[in-house]
């Protein structure tokens, strides 16, 4: 298998890369999902500047539950409903005269970190995103979990018995926004973890709040799943050691005694897990 062209489709932006069949990203743009009247429109002019022309094969990271057998995405919650009707192998396909392969961003980032970043040598490799939305994918014995449509949407998964304990509501980016927010403080993340890292007032709450969520979120998956790698990525700060520190400790405290020490792992590929794993998305599918 050669070059892969790579698309990534977030809430604000469409990122692409030409990829090498190693997950070498060789050439990348970016478009904010506001400057393109439509989806193919987006991606033709994104082809163009990553020299893509020539590639012929095309994976779309979508942020949605993927219908593998029918090829289109059924659920997206986070992404503008104007495009979710354009995700669908066969018009991407008769509009960029590629071949395209949808798959879940999630799914895509786990390939990623499972191949090259910090799940490489797991066995199970659970990988979890928490951004604007929060995802999952599970890498088994070298396969991807899924059936007829992607699989691990632990994001609307309920914490508790209302509308606002879906996971998605408590532990994601989105989240520690509005929760800071709603506490009176400023709403930029890296801000929030930063004083929190520095005090124990209400940064420190806020931040508690939702590493409780993810925590408990990562265990029941632990529970499920008895994976040896757990790695956790996307924006929420994950990076950041007090927030990986807080969720440990939640984590600790209500995992399985007999996976007691598994660490949680930080995401090693940052935001490029997506769009590196689109090299082994092909592969994936034909053996899943
Ligand atoms: C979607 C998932 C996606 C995740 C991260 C969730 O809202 O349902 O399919 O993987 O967001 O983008």
């Amino acid at each position: 298998m050669g070059e892969v062209l790579a698309v990534d489709l977030g809430g604000t932006n469409f990122r692409m890369a030409r990829v090498s069949s190693e997950g070498e990203i060789l050439k990348r743009a970016v478009l904010s999902t506001k400057e393109a009247t439509s989806v193919g429109e987006g991606l033709e002019r994104l082809v163009s500047l990553v020299d893509g022309t020539e590639v012929p094969t095309l994976v779309f990271g979508a942020p949605g539950v993927v219908d593998y057998t029918k090829g289109h995405v059924v659920y997206a919650p986070n992404l503008d409903q104007e495009f979710l009707s354009e995700l669908s192998v066969s018009a991407l396909q008769a509009e960029l005269n590629k071949k395209v392969i949808l798959v879940n961003d999630a799914d895509m980032a786990a390939l990623g970190e499972s191949e090259l970043g910090a799940g490489r040598g797991g066995v199970t490799v659970v990988f979890v995103t928490c951004s604007t939305g929060v995802g999952a994918g599970v890498i088994h014995a070298g396969r991807l979990l899924r059936g007829h449509f992607s699989t691990m949407e632990v994001g609307h998964t309920r914490l508790g018995l209302e509308a606002m304990d879906e996971a998605e509501s408590l532990a994601s980016g989105t989240a520690l926004a509005r929760m800071a927010k709603e506490a009176g403080l400023v709403t930029d993340n890296p801000t929030l973890v930063k004083s929190a890292a520095a005090n124990a007032g209400i940064e420190r709450e806020v931040l508690s709040r939702v590493t409780e969520a993810l925590g408990i979120l990562l265990s029941n998956l632990a529970w499920l799943l008895a994976p040896d790698k757990i790695v956790v990525g996307g924006g929420l700060g994950l990076s950041d050691p007090v927030v990986m520190e807080l969720t440990q400790q939640v984590f600790d405290r209500s995992v399985p005694k007999y996976l007691a020490g598994l660490r949680l792992s930080p995401a090693q590929l940052g935001d490029d897990a997506g769009l590196r794993g689109a090299a082994f998305v092909e592969a994936a599918l034909a053996t899943t």
